[in-house]
């Protein structure tokens, strides 16, 4: 063969597969995004139960068919479904979008301080609620200081894109999803009827109204074996409850009409099962519970992906699942194992702080100095030490050193728990205005305690305690720490534009974020932090199409 007709065939061979290879490559524009949350989901399980996944679009649609992370921690000290929710959608910690825990302490009407939850907004009020609900305040994304995903897809689409968001917990569903979208869905906890506040409608939709009152309630009822009591609390431990949050996204995205926007733009769903926290903090990470559980949930998500590829095709589809948390082992598991583990109750040292600030400064009427120990921040009454002529960085520098004081004689008693257990050691404390200042080490705890700032937390002290060791009621578990097994959840990526495979570098949940906003050609969110995972992308050979903006809008 002479070499100028070899040329020209390798030519025409080249002319020959380029346009599969073009085929292949991500394009710019899934009709729809799905940001999957498991709470309280541990970096460890699926590969710990991965054996017993058998679904091909159950867990394995991340395991073998997507992108997946064995080391994605989060980098900050304050682990909690609210943060972790707000710092999924926002790709930013909380010093990006300020929310630190789930509820926390505001001036009220009345002008005395009140607990409030991170969404309650009382110039809503909840909608689809079941007759008889006493507290109807409202909620909204208010308190989330920076734009999530989903709000910037809506941005950059002119308003065409269609957000919503779904859990059973309504923080979960609403700080995920954001402020620009078109719904957020969660459960009464009582009779886990759907419901939504007047942020964002006067009335349920229809598809909606149709499932409160269809059999999926019974059902879910019945499988679970739960006849009576909190839906949330009991049948929310179960699998049953899975199906039931699942079932209710496929009635949304088939009611909206999401993944066939008329704008020929992306629609994106968040959705937070919130049933492995539920079940994590009654009976541990594990429990052999918890391991049916997520092992049940395989067929669930199976059933849930399947529907998506009939419906709007797998093909067109970006999912990104990960978890708000992780969490710590029991004590009795721990101990089980010869872990110094140790579950202790916060009264052990808030009772004899009081007493010692109390002592220090004579109460002058407004309230008791010491507020509640909302792991990982001890909150003080601000007003109580204002009465008392105490500013706040005196308040917390005294509050700190009995604090410490109180844990130096926990060490020096014997402890009344199992002769294995160590006393409670508290490893580092900081105060509100350290964080604010910025006056924090550098180390990596002091970049995590600085990621852990909000301005919502004034006159507190940031706690951290030893390995497995935790303030806590009750027989089982809990996360907000900075140790590692709270800040540990998986990352999984779905979607043509990723490379299928198993990923060993250190990734963080903020990082889905900033890869869905590049992929999809948008602004990432106003405070994102993360990182484009460009390892598990494919190359783009070419740009053959038009991004996420749709055709004709100019503005
Ligand atoms: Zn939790």
């Amino acid at each position: 063969m002479s070499r100028s007709i070899r040329f020209v065939l390798s030519i025409c061979l080249i002319a020959f597969y380029l346009p599969s290879c073009f085929g292949d490559a991500y394009d710019g524009k899934p009709k729809l995004v799905v940001i999957l949350v498991f709470d309280q989901f541990r970096g460890d399980y699926l590969d710990r139960y991965r054996a017993e996944f058998k679904a091909k679009n159950g867990w394995n649609l991340f395991l073998k068919q997507g992108a997946h992370f064995t080391d994605c921690y989060y980098d900050y000290a304050n682990l909690v479904t609210a943060a972790g929710h707000a710092t999924i959608g926002t790709g930013a910690y909380t010093d990006g979008h300020g929310i630190p825990l789930n509820e926390w302490y505001e001036p009220g009407p009345d002008g005395n301080l009140r607990s409030v939850s991170s969404v309650a907004d009382d110039r809503y009020t909840l909608v689809g609620a079941p007759a008889g609900t006493k507290d109807m305040t409202g909620a909204s994304p208010h308190r989330e200081m920076a734009t999530t995903l989903g709000d910037e897809l809506v941005l950059a689409t002119g308003g065409r894109a269609r957000v919503y968001g779904v859990s059973m917990k309504d923080r979960a569903a609403i700080l995920t999803s954001g402020h620009a979208t078109k719904g957020a869905f969660w459960v009464d906890h009582a009779t886990g009827v759907w419901e939504t506040s007047t942020y964002w409608m006067k009335q349920l939709p229809a598809w909606a109204q149709q499932f409160n009152a269809s059999d999926h309630l019974a059902i879910a009822r019945s499988s679970s074996g739960v006849e009576q009591g909190s839906f949330y609390e009991l049948v929310g431990r179960t699998v049953a409850s899975v199906v039931y949050q699942l079932d209710f996204a496929e009635a949304l995205i088939t009611g909206e009409k999401l993944g066939d926007n008329p704008a020929h733009v992306p629609d994106m769903i968040t959705i937070s099962i919130s049933s492995t926290d539920i079940n994590g903090h009654a009976f541990g990470p594990d429990d052999p519970s918890q391991e049916k559980l997520i092992v049940q949930s395989d067929a669930a998500l199976d059933a849930f992906f399947t529907f998506l590829d009939k419906t709007v095709g797998l093909k067109n589809v970006m999912v990104a699942m990960t978890g708000d948390h992780g969490v710590a082992t029991t004590e009795k598991a721990g101990e089980a194992m010869g872990m110094p583990v140790l579950g202790f109750s916060p009264e052990e040292f808030t009772k004899p702080l009081e007493q010692k600030l109390e002592a220090k400064y004579p109460l002058k009427g407004r309230g008791k100095y010491v507020l509640q120990m909302d792991n990982p921040y001890l909150l003080l009454n601000r007003y109580a030490f204002e009465a008392a002529g105490v500013h706040e960085e005196e308040a917390e520098n005294s509050a700190r050193q009995m604090v410490e004081e109180i844990f130096v004689d926990f060490m020096a008693r014997d402890s009344s728990k199992a002769q294995r257990n160590e006393p409670p050691e508290l490893t580092h404390v900081y105060t509100a205005t350290e964080m604010r200042e910025g006056r924090l080490p550098q180390t990596q705890y002091g970049r995590l305690v600085a990621h852990s700032y909000s301005p919502y937390i004034g006159w507190a002290l940031h706690l951290n305690f030893g390995p497995y060791q935790f303030p806590w009621h009750g027989s089982g578990t809990t996360h907000f720490s900075a140790n590692s097994y709270d800040r540990h959840v998986p990352l999984e990526l779905f979607g043509s534009a990723f490379v299928p495979g198993t990923y060993h570098g250190v990734v963080a949940p903020v990082d889905i974020a900033a890869t869905f906003a590049s992929l999809l050609r948008i602004n990432r969110p106003s405070a994102a932090v993360g990182r484009v995972l460009t390892e598990a992308m494919r190359p783009e050979l070419t740009v053959t199409k038009a991004p996420a903006s749709p055709s004709g809008f100019s503005r």
